[in-house]
């Protein structure tokens, strides 16, 4: 993280901010959206969002523009979080989760896949080509060499490194922010006005082996809906998935909220069920809507996210967040 120094901090009034710009004296059916958007999260997401932006702004589509971005942590080495160089699980191997999601609520994932660099893309292979919507484990990963993906190593000399240090230890205690997770998930809405997204990430450090977290949940990583918006997550993944967490964001869009307060709204519910408990936990939301509004919230402070359209220029935001400290 704090790879990326330019960075605004953007308060509760995010949404405000981001709201299209019209002439005052338009009506509400004349509003048009910001488009095309795109959204990801962390600092990785400037990288990512230039990436998908090249496909966005020469009018391609929102599913092809969020998988070449998030293509770009999955393929950088030093990103210790997703992809290549991902941190491994407590018996040292890295197992990559990931979802895609289209305008047409076609969706595709993989878990718990190993030696694919880029799992982004087996999951939108399992969307395009199969019946089903996730493969894990051992199926994904001959899915993936079936389809031409190619076989290789992807723990780096410090990955490894970190998970023998670890070792010494074996303590399982994620901290919030610290690097030992970090997903990128990213949003986007095409000039067209159709809206995708993806969710990828090598999960927790030193989980157990097999674990699986929110990030190639379609509902709780990822969540698309053409008419309404889209919604991706980070954090603890156990506890996005028990609330469904990227479907509660686009439901309570639904229901009117913009893009933050439904991500505050999410973000709420974890306080209430565990009070000052969540204190230890770091989970984070970041959503558009079909306007072309942006937001995020997150549980603890240091959640940031990048964001790019025509009016704005590939910034990294500080997410508003529950707790100041
Ligand atoms: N949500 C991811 C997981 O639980 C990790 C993260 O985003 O930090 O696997």
């Amino acid at each position: 993280m704090n790879k990326t120094t330019r960075r605004k901090f953007i308060g509760y009034g995010a949404a405000a901010l981001s709201m299209p710009l019209v002439p005052s004296c338009a009506t509400e059916e004349k509003k048009e959206a910001v488009r095309p958007i795109v959204v990801s999260t962390w600092n990785f997401g400037v990288a990512a969002n230039s990436e998908a932006w090249k496909i966005l702004s020469t009018g391609g589509r929102a599913l092809d523009a969020v998988e070449k971005g998030v293509q770009v942590p999955e393929g950088d080495p030093t990103e210790s979080s997703v992809g290549l160089g991902g941190l491994p699980d407590r018996e040292g191997r890295v197992t990559l989760d990931a979802c895609i999601m289209d305008e047409h609520a076609n969706c595709g994932a993989v878990a718990c896949l190993e030696h694919i660099v880029h799992p982004i893309s087996v999951a939108r292979k399992v969307m395009e080509e199969t019946q089903h919507v996730m493969l894990v484990g051992e199926g994904a990963l001959q899915f993936a060499l079936e389809q031409g993906f190619e076989k290789q190593n992807l723990l780096t000399p410090e990955s490894e490194a970190a998970w023998k240090e670890w070792l010494k230890t074996s303590e399982y205690k994620p901290v919030a922010n610290i690097e030992n997770h970090d997903t990128i998930g990213m949003v986007a809405m095409d000039a067209e006005g159709n809206l995708s997204g993806a969710c990828t990430t090598s999960g927790m450090a030193y989980k157990l082996r097999g674990r699986v977290g929110d990030s190639p949940i379609i509902g709780a990583g990822l969540y698309v809906d053409n008419e309404i918006g889209a919604a991706t997550s980070t954090g603890v993944g156990e506890e996005v998935i028990k609330m469904v967490g990227s479907h509660l964001v686009v439901e309570l869009m639904r229901q009117g909220r913009s893009p933050q307060q439904a991500c505050k709204e999410a973000v709420g519910r974890i306080v209430k069920r565990y009070g000052e408990k969540s204190k230890d936990i770091q989970v984070g939301f970041l959503a558009i809507s079909k306007q072309g509004e942006y937001g995020a919230y997150a549980l603890q402070m240091g959640f940031t996210y990048a964001v790019k359209s025509n009016n704005i220029d590939n910034e990294l935001l500080d997410s508003a967040s529950h707790y100041d400290l």
